[in-house]
């Protein structure tokens, strides 16, 4: 095992980087690969194409006559690009994508046969989908499944296949997957939207939520990776000791990108224009070979497609580059994970940013007013956005000290915090014609046209207000967008169909004007979300202790964080805006409290076996050594060769004791383990893995870790964190 390391290091060490042209020009590029509306405009009847762009701007169904042109268009655009091939490509609830391939080919008796793609095969496929997660939805008898394309998201080329992008839902119509509660979502955001925008333009017909993720990742030399059994079947380094150089010297983040990395990301920057995600930003992340990837924001359905289209993307290309992605959140011990920030907003089709200041006193109203509906919405369902960051593999992270704390709490800057401080002094029914003067002129009318504030470097709130756009920043570098994306819109929809009711009532019934109305609510919005903005260190324990007064919950593992989920309150917010019913909810939290299980289960098996079958015998092999040159010192010396072996026995001793420690934790963790698997209850079964099996892990890597340091590094089997996070 020794030498499959030094192997692997040697492999890595004489790594020559894979030469990549950087793209002189993206822009001619970009979307060569995609079935976008210029590609449409080209190959489509115009009939056809307005039936397409209706789908898309509308939301109107597509009907067969015109499916059945798309189809035998979008073949015939690929098979000019040589595709043989298409499947549909979606996002079940295990968090990759899916696809599976057809071959445009049909038999048509008589021996012969042709290339073809219909109409039917466009719309909707019934996979046999009976592997996929689905929480007890499908019953057994009943196993089919079925994708339906999904118009909004543009068909595009991936190697030889044509992917159409679908939702997938079981035969009785629920969501399996996590495109069709997201469209619901933003369906559900855009009318409640729409509706207020009217209050300030009666011509805004449509709002639509923009996201742009900001991805980080680690690569690591794929030879040095597969040495490690924990990072290949886990993600992560179950064990290793920290090198003595991680990142005190804060001397990667935005610093020169390594050559072979360097050239990976422009192999992958090339793959992204050709497939019409943006992306544009790329540098050195905190932690040594971690780094960062960003795209120009989309439409946020377009933007998830984007994200996981992407992660499957980054570890094709990596291969080519004898590297491994790593998008675990938090693979190495030590040094800074990796998340996954989502930056949200909301556009009119009228091209107005709603969370962006105005240059108006009217649309700084409207600024404000979704300003002060987000900061609610997130201040009354906190506990669920808490819950929708959470993951296995994402509890390493938040709350360590890099990430934002398992609190949810807003930051929005000085600026802003005066004029909600301002606005909370309204008078309450009619305002006079000089207060009004007064808030127009010098509280709506002072926001200035960039709100950028540089206390937000401080990066530890979980939700950050960054100037015309929102930053949840608790989300984990593995995650599907979809599920925080899906969240957010929901509670924004909620909040402003609310917000609506109110104000009209109070337009109605006490005779206010409209303008009136809107800062009568809005006052009381600020006065009772108040306790969810915060402006100070988010990482601090004087934090936590604030924050337990003022009743936010801070849930630190993922069995106790995602309960919330089948709430009474989440079950009716889903239903009440048609994202999903109470089985569909039901459903996935009952899949996310298995998958906990399920991962924590793996981690514990892999850690017993390189704990018990490779680090202790490589222990004892040492110790033997040790035990042959203190019984030669022995030899030498008579009964003085204490006086030379002293060390060598102390070493001896210590040794035994970490393997026995070794020992006797992987018991005492098979037993735990044991004893979980009889429990019936899902849930209770995932509170016992977290709380009665999991800390093992961490005990047992004490005792390796401590190996590590004492045993000879010629013998030690494991790649070393030096190794992993330093050789590029
Ligand atoms: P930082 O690392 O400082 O947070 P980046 O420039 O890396 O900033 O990322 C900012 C991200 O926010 C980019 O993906 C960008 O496209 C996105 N963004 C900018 N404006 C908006 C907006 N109005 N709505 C959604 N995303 C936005
Ligand atoms: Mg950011």
């Amino acid at each position: 095992m020794a030498i499959q390391r030094f192997n692997a290091v040697e492999a890595a060490q004489s790594r020559k980087p894979k030469i990549v042209e950087e793209l002189n020009k993206r822009s001619e590029l970009f979307g060569e690969n995609v079935f976008n509306e210029n590609t449409m405009r080209q190959y489509l009847t115009s009939d056809a194409f307005k039936g397409v762009m209706s789908a898309i701007d509308l939301g109107k169904k597509i009907d067969r006559k015109i499916a059945d042109q798309v189809s035998s268009a979008m073949k015939e655009w690929a098979m000019s690009k040589g595709v043989t091939h298409y499947t549909h490509w979606f996002q079940p609830l295990t968090g990759g994508t899916a696809e599976k391939h057809d071959a445009f080919f049909e038999t048509i008796g008589s021996g012969m046969a042709f290339e073809k793609f219909g109409g039917h095969q466009l719309v909707q496929q019934e996979p046999d989908a009976s592997s996929f997660p689905h929480g007890g939805i499908r019953n057994t008898f009943e196993a089919r499944g079925y994708t339906a394309w999904d118009p909004t998201s543009p068909a595009f080329i991936f190697g030889t296949t044509l992917c159409i992008p679908t939702i997938f839902v079981s035969y009785t119509g629920e969501a399996l997957d996590y495109k069709t509660p997201l469209l619901r979502a933003l369906q559900a955001v855009d009318g409640a939207a729409t509706a207020i925008c009217k209050y300030f333009d009666k011509n805004v017909k449509k709002v639509s939520s923009s996201l742009g993720w900001e991805q980080e990742y680690f690569l690591v030399d794929k030879a040095l990776a597969n040495s490690r059994p924990d990072l290949a079947l886990t993600g992560r380094t179950l064990l290793g000791h920290s090198p003595a150089k991680g990142q005190q010297l804060d001397d990667h983040y935005f610093g020169a990108i390594p050559s072979r990395a360097l050239n990976f990301m422009r192999e992958l920057e090339t793959e992204c224009m050709l497939l019409g995600i943006p992306v544009k930003t790329r540098h050195n992340e905190v932690a040594p070979n971690q780094f960062e990837l960003a795209p120009i924001f989309e439409e946020a359905n377009l933007a998830v497609d984007h994200n996981s289209l992407l992660m499957d993307l980054m570890g094709r290309v990596a291969s080519k580059h004898n590297f491994k992605v790593l998008l675990h959140e938090k693979p190495f011990a030590g040094v800074n994970g990796s998340g996954k920030h989502n930056n949200w907003s909301l556009t009119t089709d009228s091209g107005v940013n709603l969370l962006g200041p105005g240059k108006t006193p009217m649309s700084n109203l409207q600024f404000l007013t979704f300003f002060i509906n987000t900061i609610k919405a997130v201040h009354d369902n906190e506990e669920l956005l808490r819950a929708v960051t959470a993951s296995a593999s994402n509890d390493h992270r938040l709350g360590a000290n890099e990430a934002p704390p398992a609190i949810i709490s807003v930051f929005i800057g000085e600026q802003l915090t005066k004029v909600l401080e301002e606005l909370e002094g309204v008078t309450d029914g009619k305002l006079s014609p000089e207060e009004k003067t007064d808030l127009k002129l010098n509280v709506v009318g002072k926001i200035p046209d960039v709100l950028l504030d540089n206390t937000d470097r401080n990066r530890t709130s979980a939700f950050a207000f960054t100037g015309n756009k929102f930053e949840f920043r608790a989300i984990g570098s593995t995650a599907n967008c979809a599920k925080p994306m899906t969240v957010l819109n929901t509670i924004v929809a909620k909040q402003l169909k609310d917000f609506k009711i109110e104000v009209d009532k109070l337009i109605d019934r006490k005779d206010l004007k409209k303008d009136e109305a809107i800062f009568n609510v809005l006052r009381e919005y600020i006065k009772s979300s108040r306790n969810i903005l915060f402006e100070g260190n988010g990482y601090g324990a004087e934090w936590e202790k604030e924050a337990k007064k003022r009743g936010l919950s801070n849930h630190k593992t993922t069995p106790e964080a995602i309960k919330v989920k089948i709430s009474d309150k989440v079950l009716s917010l889903y239903e009440e805006m048609g994202v999903m019913s109470k089985v569909e909810t039901s459903a996935r939290y009952e899949i996310e409290v298995e998958e906990y299980t399920k991962r924590i289960q793996i981690e514990s098996r892999v850690l017993g076996d390189i704990a018990g079958n490779h680090v202790v015998p490589t222990a004892v092999l040492y110790q033997n050594m040790l035990i042959e040159n203190v019984s030669g010192l022995k030899n030498i010396f008579g009964t003085n060769f204490e006086e030379h072996a002293k060390e060598q026995i102390r070493l001896i001793k210590r040794i035994s004791e970490h393997i026995e420690g070794v020992h006797c934790k992987i018991d005492k963790m098979i037993n735990a383990r044991k004893k979980a698997n009889k429990i019936e209850n899902h849930e209770e079964k995932a509170m016992a893995y977290c709380s009665k099996v999991k800390p093992f892990l961490d005990e047992i890597r004490y005792h390796c870790d401590k190996l590590e340091l004492m045993v000879d590094d010629k013998l030690w089997p494991l790649t070393k964190y030096r190794e992993l996070l330093f050789i590029r």
